[in-house]
């Protein structure tokens, strides 16, 4: 997954480091119970070039939300 240019540093949901960002225009189903990666992926509204809505969902390893202590 890529990062976009304009990422914050922090996920603005949860203010946490995070691994990576992706941008959807269209629902998607997400299942967290059995991913060995990410513990967490927040939600963000965002818009895009043409001013459409988007969201962006910024991806959190185990090890950044203190799954692993
Ligand atoms: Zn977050």
């Amino acid at each position: 997954m890529r990062i976009p240019d304009d990422a914050p540093e922090t996920c603005p949901a949860c203010d946490a480091d995070y691994d990576s960002v992706s941008v959807h225009d269209a629902g998607l189903l997400v299942n967290l119970l059995d991913n060995e990666r990410y513990r967490r992926v927040c939600f963000e509204p965002v818009a895009g070039a043409d001013g459409e809505p988007l969201v962006a969902f910024y991806h959190h390893t185990h090890g950044q939300v203190g799954a692993d202590d």
